[in-house]
Parts: C-alpha cells; structure tokens; sequence
C-alpha cells in the first residue's frame, strides 16, 4: 500500500488498490506508473505476460484523465475479446472511487448498437479490439480524434494476429500531440516498426530479458512417429496425474478431433477454437478457470485470450510454422512466478524446428522420451497411493462402519491395502502391460544422457530415483534439483531428469553418485519429516523393458489409461499445506511396502 503511495498514486486509487489486495507495486508497475504519472511521454514496455500490466497503465490513465469531462480521452487496443473485457473490468475495479469515470468495451461478437449506446453516455475510456474499432470509427460510432492516451497492450499478440493495418487505420484517426504507450511481452520486428512509425522518442522499460522465454519454463521434446501423435499425449497425461493443461494443434480440425477423443478416453478434455460459438467458447473457458477441465485443446488463435494462472502444461501436440507462436503458446505456463513445462511432440524431420526455436528462445529444450507403460503404471501408483493418504475422511459413513468392517472381516491390513490399491491400478496395468515403445530413435547428439534402457542401472551407468517430496512441498523441477545436489553435494548437472508429481518426484543420476544419494537420505529429515530416496524400478524418460513386446495393443483405445471423471479432488491440486508431516517413512523399498502397502 505504502509503497503503492510512493509511486505518486492519488487516495482514490489507493483505495482501489486496498481493495483489490496489492501489497507490493509488480516490477512493471514500479517501473511505469511514476514515468506515466510525472511526464507526457510515450513509453515502450516489455514485460512477460502475468507480470501486471493492466495495472501499469491503468492507474496512471485514470489518474490523469478529466472526470469531469465525458469526452473520450483514453483507447485502449487489445487483441481478444476476452482480454478487451478482462482489462474493462479490471478497470472499473481500479476506478471505483471515481465515480464518474465510465469504461466500456468495444469487441466483436455483441450488438454493436448497444456498444455505440453506452459510447455515447459518455466513456472516458474505450477498450476495443482492432477489428470492432475500426468497423466503429467507420460507422462513425465513436470518436478518439480528441484522445490524449493510446495504449496498444499485448501489441505482439495483435500483430501477430495480422492486426497491423486495422491498427494504422486506427491510429490515423486520432491526434498527433497523444501519449502512446506501447506493451508487449516481445519486441519482433513489426512492433518495432509499430514504435518508429507512430511513437515519439518512447521511454523504454524491460521487465527481465529482452525478447527472451519465460525462464521458469523448461522445454522438452519427445520424438516420435508421425501416427503416434494421440498415444504419446495420453502417455504425457498418464504420466501427470495433476495435469492443468493447454494442448495446442494447428487446424480447428484437429483440435476438435483431439478433444473428442482425450473425452472419449476418459480424460476431463474440452476444445476451444473458432468454430465454436461464443457461447460455447465461454462455457469451455468456464470449466477450464474452475479446473473442471484439466486438457484444453486450443487453436493458438482462440488460446490468445487464454489468461489463467497455474497451468502446468503446455503441449504442442504439432509444432506451429511460426517460431514466434511457440513463444506465445509456452508463455501459457510458468506465470505468475510458478514454474512451468512446455512440451512438444515432434517427429524426426521437424527436429531442426527445436533448434530454431531454441536460438530463438535462447533456451534449451531437453530430449525426452514417452515414458513406457510400466513407468507410467508406477507413477500412477505412487499417485494414487498419495491421494488415499490425503483424502479426507467423510463422517457421513460412520453409520456404514459396522457392516464394512463385515464386509473385509479376516482380511489382513496388507492385503486389504494391496487390494484398495488394485481398484485402481489394475486399470492402468491391464490397459498398458501390453503396449509397446513409442519412441523413435532420435540424432541422438542433441539427448540428455541417452541410453538408459531396461533395467535398474542402464549401460551408460545412469540410474533413476523415486523420491517422496514433490509439488506439494514446494518443489518444483528446478528447487528440487537444487535440494538434491546441495544436499549431497553434487556437481552442477549431475542430477538430472528431474520430474516432479505432485507429492512425489523422479530423478537420474550417474550410478557413481547412488551410493552416497542413498546414503545421504537414510534417516534424513526436513522439518521433522523423513526424505525417502529410492532406486526406482524404472529406468526412467522411457525405454523400458518392454521394449521387446512390440507390437502389441497400441495405445489409443477406450480401453483405459485415461482417468475417471473425478473431480473431488481437483480443487486440491496446488495446495501446499496438506502435505502434512505424516509421511510414509520406510527406509527402503521393501520396509516402506510393509508401512504402507
Ligand atoms: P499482464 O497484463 O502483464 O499479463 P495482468 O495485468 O493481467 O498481467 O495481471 C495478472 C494478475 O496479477 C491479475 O490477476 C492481477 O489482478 C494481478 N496483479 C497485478 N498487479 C498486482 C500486484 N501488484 N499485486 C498482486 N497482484 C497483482
Ligand atoms: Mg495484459
């Protein structure tokens, strides 16, 4: 709050910023609201989505504008209706102590005439889409030629989405002597020339690396055959039980048939892309906010007006021909400060794509393999395993109790766990026991410590680790990794193939290193709480044992793999506190089977 006042905010607006709960001014908003309050300048922002931008220039124009006057006096340009009314209200939110400031939102897809009615009662501030605004203007329906503030947000996105001469257009219709504040998450060449053309001698400030990817998002990419596309994404779902996700496909075509099939497999999928009707959009994007749905397979032009934090994933199910897309599809993940993973599933030929991407991004992708079906069969395991111990217990069947306790008379706590656990498992284990590798082999130059197949210690020496800690305690890829080599003080890349579940985690390391790994996590707690290291049965990133069953079922059928319609505990996903101090606290394998299984 305080450190809002300093930033030269009026009583109104810090009010407003009360009671939305900002404590601390993002570093956008510490870097452009002073700028934008104390001089008319035009200003260049790049910042990350999620990075508080709507409050950057939204304070500052309600500050400066003339509430006393109804004359239109700020546009606002975004590219999505859906973001036009996310940045609408969030405005009214900002202004409402200033009672006599109107925002109104001009996007396609709604009644014109009722837009051009609320325009004409009298908007201080416009909020429009390219494509609307510039039917308006043409209809005379609104009028910015006496505007003093033109804010271009997202202005990668817009030109991305070939808004350019809309916007032109646009701009022509107000005045020379305006302030035009310019965000983007990027700075490709056309909002360059977008900054030359119509800007004059702009500010520029950069929130993180110029151009760069999120840095909290780890890229990774599985190489597969061209028809093998739908079994390896099961496989990548199967593999995170809690995934939160957006599946990206090229055509509208196939984003549909994706989603139809994801549903028909028993996953909570839905589809979003412009064949549906906006109704339909709203509905898709409802359940996807309340994570009802966990897969959301999206055109990248309906995904622009995507902005939910915590997802976890990001798939591309095929690559996109424009590099720059990639940046904006796994710019989907990892906000918020949270870390993220975007995935691609590439075939052989398209692997000199990730190389572009890569100088692009100037990021690595890690190569990774489609897990096998017995790995996925052990981390669905551990999952479920995890998800009895924290399920709370219903009261409700207390009633029920006695005739249970009939039911599972004679039946020894071992085997009742074992059989508790089978319910479940056996699904996943009858469906993949039989399915074969999906990989192809890749270059190989370009993997991450390839070769690990078939077996505990593979013929590289690479071995896998089980470890109980996960998302849950805090953890994500990269704080784990850093947990794991500090505490038994490791080199910089000798812990890898970091995956971190929910409340559990795999990693690799060299076999040289398992020794003092196991060692150091024998009778070793944090906060009270055992750290249990084990050898995984798996090797790990996929090339299992199985190998030679070829042939077999391929993956894809009803038969199982997906996973109930459950979502009782889908609200859970991110909350950290119920880890709990009670964890299963075996030394090894066979003791941790008999505390728990
Ligand atoms: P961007 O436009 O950069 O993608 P938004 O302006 O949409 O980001 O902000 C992302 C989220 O962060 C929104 O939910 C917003 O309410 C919230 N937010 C913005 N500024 C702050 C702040 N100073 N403190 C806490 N939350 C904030
Ligand atoms: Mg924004």
């Amino acid at each position: 709050m305080t450190k809002f006042k300093a930033l030269g905010l009026q009583k109104s607006l810090l009010d407003a910023v009360a009671d939305l709960g900002f404590e601390t001014p993002s570093e956008v908003q510490e870097k452009a609201i002073p700028i934008l309050l104390e001089d008319e300048t035009d200003l260049v922002a790049l910042a990350q989505t999620g990075t508080g931008k709507t409050a950057a220039f939204g304070f500052p124009l309600i500050q400066k504008l003339d509430s006393g006057s109804r004359t239109t006096q700020g546009l606002i340009l975004s590219p999505t209706r859906e973001l036009c009314l996310q940045i609408t209200n969030e405005l009214k939110l900002y202004a409402k102590y200033e009672k006599s400031i109107n925002v109104v939102a001009i996007y396609g897809g709604a009644s014109i005439t009722e837009q051009a009615r609320q325009v004409k009662r009298g908007a201080q501030i416009v909020v429009a889409t390219p494509g609307r605004m510039k039917d308006m203007i043409g209809r005379r329906l609104v009028d910015i030629s006496k505007i003093d503030y033109c804010i271009l947000d997202e202005a990668d996105e817009m030109l991305n989405m070939g808004f350019f001469e809309d916007i032109k257009d646009i701009l022509s219709n107000t005045p020379n002597e305006k302030s035009t504040w310019l965000f983007s998450a990027t700075m490709p060449q056309e909002v360059s020339v977008i900054a030359k053309r119509f800007m004059h001698s702009p500010q520029e400030i950069t929130v993180g690396a110029r151009n760069a990817g999120t840095s909290t998002v780890q890229h990774e990419y599985y190489v597969v055959g061209g028809r093998d596309r739908y079994p390896a994404l099961k496989r990548l779902a199967d593999t995170n039980p809690d995934i939160f996700s957006v599946i990206f496909c090229r055509t509208k075509r196939d984003t549909q048939k994706v989603a139809e099939k994801l549903i028909e497999d028993g996953y909570n999928a839905g589809a979003l892309h412009g064949d549906l009707s906006q109704n339909q959009r709203d509905l898709v994007m409802n359940s996807f906010r309340k994570k009802q749905i966990q897969m959301l397979v999206a055109t990248d032009v309906a995904a622009r007006g995507i902005d939910v934090d915590d997802i976890t994933h990001v798939i591309n199910y095929q690559l996109p021909d424009e590099i720059e897309t990639y940046t904006h599809r796994s710019g989907r993940t990892g906000r918020a400060g949270k870390s993220g993973i975007s995935m691609v599933i590439v075939t052989r030929s398209e692997l000199r794509k990730i190389k572009a991407i890569e100088n692009k991004i100037k990021q690595k992708f890690i190569s990774k393999t489609i897990p096998t079906g017995m790995e996925i069969c052990e981390i669905q395991l551990y999952h479920l395993a995890n998800k009895i111990k924290d399920t709370e217990i219903n009261e409700e069947i207390e009633d029920y109790l006695p005739a249970i306790n009939d039911v599972f008379q004679g039946i020894e706590r071992e085997e009742l766990i074992k059989k508790i656990v089978s319910v479940e498992f056996t699904r996943f284990y009858n469906y993949y026991k039989k399915t074969r590798d999906l990989n192809t082999v890749d270059s190989g130059e370009r993997s991450e410590r390839r070769g690990d197949r078939g077996g505990e210690i593979s013929s590289n020496g690479s071995v896998r680790y089980f470890i109980n800690v996960g998302e849950k305690d805090g953890y994500d890829w990269m704080s784990l990794k850093d947990f794991i080599r500090d505490t038994v003080a490791l080199g910089k890349d000798d812990v890898f193939k970091v995956d971190v579940k929910d409340s559990f985690s795999f990693f690799n390391t060299d076999a040289e290193a398992t020794e003092r790994i196991l060692a150091t996590f024998t009778e070793f707690k944090v906060d009270g709480r055992f750290v249990n290291v084990e050898v995984s049965r798996n090797p790990g990133g996929g090339r299992g044992r199985d190998r030679k069953r070829s042939g077999g079922n391929k993956d894809g059928g009803r038969s199982g793999g997906g996973r109930r319609r459950d979502r009782s505990t889908s609200g859970k996903r991110r909350d950290r506190k119920s880890s709990g101090n009670s964890s299963y606290s075996g030394k090894r394998r066979d003791k941790r089977k008999s505390d728990f299984f």
